[in-house]
């Protein structure tokens, strides 16, 4: 399954994207997809509903706007320097093991959102990435049990403001929190869907070039060593986000480094999981 949310920022409801390409209200079907879905048989019993009522559902029009996949998680846990090239672009050592670092949750937005450059931000800048979201409660689980606690996988965005980041001190959460920094979307494609998420290309586009083009075979850590891993530091909920990294190509990469201005388009897509577009709008 596809799963969709569409409507207004913060009213937006719960739908589905169908094999014929139709988007269908499910708001019949009775619950967010949030924490209590995803850690009970929210799945289950949402098949069983398409199975039943995706032909007589309220169609949802390409006009209407599309949230977030999922409800506001517990968590977004980001992995930095997972590309073993986007490390060498950023003058940083291949890690010995995974870097792990959080997004505020409200920086979680719609995948055709304008993306707003903050207030005196001079260095805001891109990342495609693979992002996946946990079914099961994950604690202290093993890498063979690992895939068990994944519900699925979406398309993420994870903008930084790099100055932000590595300039002003402490945490990289700093140049990574703002709100519009986390599209996530269009919809979250159910494990099922994904055959091997360490065989998927990834692109992004900055103003029609494209500067990102890799694969999630680059990874140097994958889904299933991250779910095991970030389970022993913390629990992991269901709902909650992990994004796995980004490949060369960022701005900060470039000599001399490009940043995000206003009017600036940003498209990304990975294959299965659909493709995102992002106007850069003033603050
Ligand atoms: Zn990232």
């Amino acid at each position: 399954m596809k799963l969709i949310r569409f409507g207004n920022p913060g009213e937006e409801k719960p739908g589905l994207l169908l094999a014929d390409g139709r988007r269908i209200d499910a708001s019949g079907f009775g619950s967010d997809y949030d924490e209590r879905f995803f850690g009970g048989d929210g799945l289950e019993r949402l098949a069983a509903w398409a199975t039943a009522n995706a032909e007589s559902a309220p169609v949802v029009g390409d006009d209407v706007r599309l949230g977030a996949p999922i409800a506001r998680p517990s968590k977004i846990v980001c992995v930095g320097l997972n590309y073993s090239d986007h490390a060498k672009e950023s003058g940083m050592p291949i890690p010995a093991e995974p870097i792990l670092f959080f997004k505020a949750t409200s920086s979680m937005g719609g995948p055709n959102d304008p993306v707003v450059i903050p207030r005196k931000s001079e260095k805001t800048d891109w990342e495609v990435e693979l992002a996946f979201v946990i079914g099961k409660k994950a604690s202290y689980v093993s890498e063979e049990d690992a895939m068990s606690h994944v519900a699925g996988y979406a398309l993420h965005n994870d903008y930084s403001e790099r100055e932000w980041q590595l300039e002003r001190g402490g945490q990289w959460v700093k140049g990574k929190s703002c709100d519009t920094f986390a599209p996530l979307g269009p919809f979250l494609a159910t494990s099922d869907e994904i055959a091997d998420p360490q065989a998927l290309p990834l692109w992004l586009t900055l103003n029609g070039k494209k500067i990102q083009d890799s694969s999630t075979a680059q990874m140097i850590f994958g889904v299933k060593t991250l779910v095991s891993y970030i389970s022993q530091f913390m629990t992991l909920l269901p709902g909650d986000v992990i994004s796995t990294g980004t490949p060369p190509g960022v701005g900060l990469g470039f000599k001399p480094p490009v940043f995000l201005k206003a009017g600036d388009v940003v498209e990304l897509g990975i294959e299965g999981l659909g493709v995102q577009r992002q106007v850069a709008v003033g603050a």
